[in-house]
C-alpha cells in the first residue's frame, strides 16, 4: 500500500496537510525526524500512517493520559491495531496487550513516560521488533524548555538501547534553542526537522492595560458580552480562587460562565467541560489545567485575566481559539501586579540545599539495592512529589543510582464478611495465622492496610505465604484487595566518583538553573506586552521564524507602539509583617523550621508538609502573598 493509499483507506483524507508528508517521508527513508507544527496541525498522523506501513511496532511515548485514551479509541473504531497501557489497566487487559506485542500483532502502543522505568515491561520490549518511537511533547526533553520532564532524558538512551531505526520528536512549542537539543538528543539531522508555520492569521491578538481587579472585569465583562452571549470563551487566571472569583463577577453581568479548576470535585469539572463541548456553557474561567484534552474548534475568544507564565504557555493557550480558521481574538489584559505571585511560584518551588542534602544523605546510606516511597520522601524532606522524582532523575543521570522499576509494599484489604465468618471452615492453623496477618495491618474505618515485608517479620513468616493467603482471600469473594504503598526499586552504582556534598552541589545548581530559566521566560512575557512590535511577529521571532506585521493586533492598530504595564508595586514588609515573621519564627513549628518553608507558608505557597499540618487554614497562610518571596525568605534568613 502507498502512503497515499494507506491516508485515505485509514484515515479517510484524501491529501496531506502541511508538512506531513515531508516527514513521513524521512521516517520511511529510515531516518529519525522532529515535527514542530502547531496544535491542531495533524501529528499524530506523521506516526500513526508510518505505524500502519512498517512492519514492527511503533511506541507512541506521551504524557498526557487522556489524548492517549483518545487515539487509541479512534484508531480502534478504525480496525487500527493500537492499544495503551497505564495503571487504569487490568491485570487481563495487560497480558492480552502484552501477548499481541510477543505475535507482532500490535502496529501501535501508547505509554507513559513512567512506564519505561518499569523492568518488566522493557524486558518485553527487548524481545519485540520496534521500528519507530514516537515521543509526542517533545520539549519535555529540554532543560529549556517551558515544561522539563527529567523522564524524558531516559527516552534518548532508551532509544539506543532498544536499537530502535527511528524516532519521530514531536511538539507545538519549542524555540530554536530547545529544537536543537532535541535534534541533538535524537540524532536528528538539521534538515530532518520540519517545521510548519505557526502563523494563524485568522487570530487577532491584542493586549490591554488593565490594573485593578474590577477594572479587568469590567473590561472582560464589557468584552464577551460586545461577542455575544453564545460565542465559546475561556478565560485563564492563574489561582483557583481567581478562577472562582472571575466566574461570580461574569455571572453578575449576566453572562453564563463557570469556573473550572484543580480544587473542584471531579463530577463538578467533567460537568463544566461536558457543557462547554456541547456549548451549553458558553464561558470557561479557567486555570491553565483546562484545555489539555478540550478539542473544540469554534473557540472564538481567549483571554489572559492574568498574564501567562511564559510565552510557550501562551502561544499553546491562546492557540485554542480559532481551530476551525474562522476569525477569533486573543486577548492579555495585562498588570504588573500578577508577577510577584508567578515568581513566588517558581521560587516556592526550588528546594533548599538542606532538603537536597538529606535527600543525597538517604540514597548515599543505603545498601547496594533498595527501595524508596517517593511519598514518604516527599513528606520527610518536605519537597513537592515532581521536585522528588526530579531529583532522583538527576542522580540516575550522574549514575549514581540505577531505576529497577516501581512496585507495591502492601496491600489494602477490606473485608466483605465477618472475620469469623471468613475464619470458619479453615484449619485452626490456618485461622490463627489469617487472624495474626490482619492483625499485624494498620486498622482504618474500612480498610486494612498491609506492609508485606513488615508483617512477615513481625508475625515471623514468609513474604511469599501472606501474598498467597491475602490473595486467596481475594478470590474467594472474602475481600476487596488492592495493591498499595508504590515504591521504586534502585541499585546503588557502586564505585562512583561522588560525595554527598559534590552530589549536593550539583543537584542545588541544576535547581537553581531551572529556577533561573523559569524567570527568564517571564520576563520575556513582559517584554512581548511592552515591546513596540506586531504581537504576532513577536512570537513568531521567539519560536524561530519571521513574518510580516499583521496589520490588525493592538499594537499595529497603535502605530506600533506596546503598552507600559501598570501596577507592579512590590510590597515591601512592614513592621506587622516583621511582627508576623518573628512571632512564627519563635514557634519553631516543625513543618516550618527551615526559613525556604516559612517563606513558603507566608506566601501562601503551599508544601507536602504544610498541607498534612492542615496550615493552609491557618490565618497567616499567604499573609505575605504579595510580598517577593525572595524578600521575605532574606527577612527571615536575618532573624
Ligand atoms: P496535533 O497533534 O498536531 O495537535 P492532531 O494530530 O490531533 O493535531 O490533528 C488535528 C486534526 O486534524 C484531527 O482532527 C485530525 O483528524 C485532522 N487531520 C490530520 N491530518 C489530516 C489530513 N491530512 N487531512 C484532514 N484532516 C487531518
Amino acid at each position: 500500500m502507498t502512503k497515499e493509499e494507506a491516508l485515505l483507506h485509514y484515515f479517510g483524507h484524501d491529501r496531506f496537510r502541511v508538512g506531513q508528508e515531508q516527514v513521513i517521508d524521512v521516517l520511511l527513508e529510515g531516518r529519525s525526524a522532529l515535527a514542530l507544527f502547531p496544535t491542531g496541525g495533524g501529528k499524530s498522523l506523521c506516526y500513526q500512517l508510518p505505524a500502519l506501513l512498517l512492519d514492527g511496532l511503533t511506541l507512541v511515548v506521551s504524557p498526557l493520559i487522556a489524548l492517549m485514551k483518545d487515539q487509541v479509541e479512534t484508531l480502534t473504531a478504525r480496525s487500527i491495531a493500537a492499544a495503551r497501557l497505564d495503571s487504569t489497566l487490568e491485570g487481563e487487559e495487560v497480558s492480552r496487550i502484552y501477548s499481541e506485542m510477543e505475535q507482532g500483532t500490535l502496529k501501535l502502543l501508547y505509554v507513559a513516560p513512567e512506564r519505561l522505568a518499569n523492568d518488566g515491561f522493557l524486558r518485553r520490549l527487548r524481545r519485540c521488533r520496534i521500528d519507530l518511537l514516537a515521543v509526542d511533547e517533545a520539549h519535555c526533553i529540554s532543560e529549556w524548555g517551558h515544561n522539563f520532564r527529567p523522564d524524558y532524558l531516559k527516552l534518548a538512551q532508551l532509544a539506543r538501547d532498544l536499537e530502535v531505526p527511528r524516532v519521530l520528536a514531536l511538539t507545538a512549542t519549542a524555540t530554536p534553542r530547545v529544537a536543537e537539543q532535541i535534534r541533538e538528543r535524537f540524532s536528528i539531522r538539521e534538515e530532518d526537522h520540519i517545521q510548519t508555520g505557526f502563523s494563524r492569521p485568522n487570530l487577532r491578538f491584542s493586549i490591554t492595560a488593565a490594573g485593578t481587579p474590577s477594572e479587568r472585569e469590567d473590561l472582560l465583562g464589557d468584552r464577551i458580552l460586545a461577542h455575544g452571549e453564545d460565542s465559546p470563551a475561556i478565560v485563564y487566571v492563574t489561582l483557583q480562587q481567581t478562577a472562582e472569583r472571575v466566574a461570580g463577577a461574569l455571572k453578575a453581568k449576566g453572562i453564563a460562565a463557570r469556573a473550572y479548576h484543580a480544587g473542584m470535585r471531579d463530577d463538578h469539572r467533567a460537568e463544566v467541560q461536558d457543557g462547554f463541548m456541547s456549548g451549553s456553557i458558553p464561558v470557561v474561567v479557567a486555570t491553565i489545567a483546562f484545555g489539555m484534552g478540550v478539542d473544540k474548534s469554534d473557540i472564538r475568544q481567549v483571554y489572559h485575566y492574568n498574564l501567562p507564565k511564559s510565552l510557550e504557555n501562551y502561544v499553546q493557550e491562546s492557540g485554542r481559539a480559532g481551530r476551525d480558521g474562522d476569525p477569533s481574538t486573543c486577548e492579555i489584559l495585562a498588570s504588573a501586579d500578577d508577577l510577584t505571585v508567578l515568581e513566588n511560584f517558581i521560587f516556592g518551588d526550588t528546594p533548599s540545599s538542606t532538603a537536597i542534602k538529606s535527600l543525597v544523605e538517604h540514597v548515599l546510606l543505603q545498601g547496594e539495592r533498595f527501595s524508596i516511597s517517593r511519598y514518604d520522601l516527599s513528606i520527610s524532606r518536605d519537597m513537592r512529589p515532581s521536585v522528588v522524582t526530579t531529583a532522583l532523575t538527576y542522580l540516575e543521570l550522574e549514575e549514581v543510582i540505577v531505576p529497577q522499576g516501581p512496585f507495591y509494599a502492601g496491600y489494602r484489604v477490606q473485608l466483605l464478611r465477618d472475620l469469623e465468618d471468613v475464619l470458619a471452615g479453615h484449619s485452626p492453623g490456618r485461622q490463627h495465622f489469617l487472624k495474626q496477618l490482619l492483625a499485624s495491618g494498620k486498622e482504618g474505618r474500612k480498610w486494612i492496610t498491609l506492609d508485606i515485608a513488615q508483617s512477615a517479620y513481625e508475625i515471623g513468616e514468609e513474604e511469599d505465604r501472606i501474598r498467597k493467603a491475602i490473595g486467596y482471600l481475594a478470590d474467594m469473594g472474602d475481600a476487596i484487595v488492592q495493591p498499595s504503598g508504590l515504591r521504586h526499586a534502585y541499585r546503588l552504582t557502586q564505585g562512583h566518583p561522588h560525595t554527598v556534598a559534590t552530589l549536593t552541589e550539583m543537584l542545588t545548581s541544576r535547581f537553581e538553573e531551572r529556577e533561573a530559566g523559569e524567570i527568564e521566560r517571564l520576563r520575556k512575557v513582559v517584554q512581548l506586552c511592552e515591546a513596540d512590535q506586531c504581537i504576532p511577529v513577536q512570537l513568531l521571532h521567539y519560536f524561530g521564524e519571521q513574518g510580516e506585521n499583521c496589520g490588525e493586533c493592538s499594537v499595529c492598530q497603535n502605530e506600533g507602539k506596546g503598552i507600559s504595564l501598570p501596577g507592579g508595586q512590590r510590597q515591601a514588609i512592614d513592621l506587622d509583617a516583621v511582627e508576623v515573621i518573628r512571632n512564627w519564627h519563635e514557634k519553631a513549628h516543625p513543618a516550618l523550621r527551615q526559613p525556604r518553608q516559612l517563606a513558603r507558608f507566608l506566601c501562601g505557597l503551599s508544601s507536602p508538609a504544610t498541607t498534612r499540618a492542615r496550615l493552609q487554614r491557618d490565618e497567616d497562610f499567604g499573609f505575605l502573598a504579595e510580598v517577593p518571596f525572595m524578600d521575605v525568605l532574606e527577612q527571615i534568613e536575618t532573624l
